[in-house]
C-alpha cells in the first residue's frame, strides 16, 4: 500500500455493474460506488450471439477504464452456455460462444473470464467434467497468446449442475492441465448452498485447509462476496445483502481482513441498489484494514 493512502483503499473491490447503453458506462457505475474492480457481461448474458463491438467502442472503454480508479475487470460468461452439455448441438453452440466470449476479452484486454463450469443433464459426472476441461482446452487453443485466464466458479449445486465441490474444481483443474491459465473464483453464497458451513473459525480453517490440500491458493483468482438468502446446504442459488443472509457479515470481515487473499479481487453480486453497493464496499475496506465491525 501507498503511504498516505486511508487504509484499505487498494482493495480491489466492486460490485457486478451494467453496461447498458455503452460498455464504458460500467467504468462510470463501478466508479460511482467507489469500486476498483468490476465484474460485467460482456454481452447480452440471454443472448447466443453477439453483434461485433466496433473499434471506437472499444476505445472508449478502454480509454473510460485508462481514466479511472479500476483496477481489476472480469467478465462474467453467459448464462446460457453449458461446456458439459451431453447434446451435441447444444455443445457445438455453447463452445462456440465461450470461445467468442474469450476473443471479446482479449480484444477488451480483460484478463479474467469467469464461468459456471456446466451441467450434466442425465449424463455421469465424469463425462461431464471431461467434455468441460475440452471445452475450456478449444478455447485455449484457439487464443494461444491471448491474455485470458480462465477462471472456473464454483456453484451451488443446484439442479444438475457440477462444481459445487472442491473435488470437482481440483478435477477440472487437473483434466484442463492449463497451468497458470486456469483458476477458481469462489462464490461464498454458492459455498454456503453447497453445504460448506464457513461460518465458524473451525469450518473456516479446515476449509482452507482443503483447499489448499486440493487446490491451491495460486489458483485462487477471484472471489464472489455474496450472502446468502437460503440456509446451509439448500442448493439454491439465492444471494442476498453482505451480513443480511444466513452467512453473516463476521464471516465477510474474517475473509477480507485475510492477508492470504489481498492480491485477490472481490467482486459483489448482491441484490444492491447503488446506495446498498457503496455501503457494502466501503464495510469490506474497513474490514480489510482491521477496523472493528461495522454493519454495511
Ligand atoms: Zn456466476
Ligand atoms: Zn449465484
Amino acid at each position: 500500500m501507498l503511504k498516505g493512502m486511508p487504509k484499505g483503499s487498494d482493495m480491489l473491490v466492486g460490485p457486478h455493474v451494467s453496461i447498458a447503453g455503452e460498455l464504458a458506462n460500467a467504468i462510470d457505475n463501478g466508479e460511482r460506488v467507489g469500486a476498483t474492480a468490476i465484474q460485467i457481461f460482456t454481452a447480452n448474458q440471454r443472448a447466443w450471439v453477439a453483434k461485433p463491438y466496433t473499434d471506437e467502442v472499444v476505445e472508449r472503454w478502454q480509454q473510460a477504464w485508462r481514466d479511472s480508479a479500476i483496477r481489476e475487470v472480469m467478465s462474467h460468461g453467459s448464462y446460457l452456455v453449458n461446456l458439459g452439455s451431453p447434446e451435441p448441438e447444444k455443445l457445438g453452440k455453447s463452445r462456440r460462444a465461450f470461445c467468442e466470449e474469450a476473443r471479446r476479452c482479449a480484444r477488451l484486454g480483460i484478463r479474467l473470464l469467469n464461468f459456471h463450469p456446466g451441467a450434466r443433464m442425465g449424463s455421469e459426472r465424469a463425462e461431464c467434467l471431461e467434455r468441460i476441461a475440452e471445452s475450456v482446452r478449444m478455447a485455449m487453443d484457439e487464443q494461444p497468446d491471448a491474455a485470458v485466464i480462465y477462471v472456473i466458479e464454483n456453484t451451488a449445486g443446484q439442479g444438475s449442475v457440477v462444481g459445487e465441490t472442491l473435488e470437482d474444481l481440483a478435477q477440472l483443474l487437473e483434466l484442463i492441465d492449463g497451468g497458470e491459465r486456469v483458476g477458481i473464483c469462489l462464490d461464498t453464497c454458492h459455498l454456503f448452498a453447497a453445504g460448506y458451513d464457513i461460518r465458524s473459525e473451525e469450518g473456516w480453517t479446515a476449509f482452507w485447509q482443503e483447499f489448499e490440500g486440493r487446490i491451491g491458493l495460486k489458483h485462487l483468482r477471484a472471489f464472489h462476496l455474496n450472502d446468502a438468502k437460503k440456509p446451509l446446504g439448500s442448493r439454491v442459488d439465492r444471494h442476498e445483502a453482505i451480513g443480511e443472509g444466513h452467512i453473516g457479515a463476521v464471516v465477510f470481515q474474517r475473509l477480507a481482513a485475510d492477508s492470504r487473499f489481498d492480491d485477490v479481487p472481490m467482486f459483489l453480486e448482491t441484490p444492491g441498489p447503488e446506495e446498498v453497493w457503496e455501503r457494502e464496499v466501503t464495510a469490506l475496506r474497513a474490514y480489510r484494514s482491521g477496523e472493528p465491525e461495522t454493519a454495511p
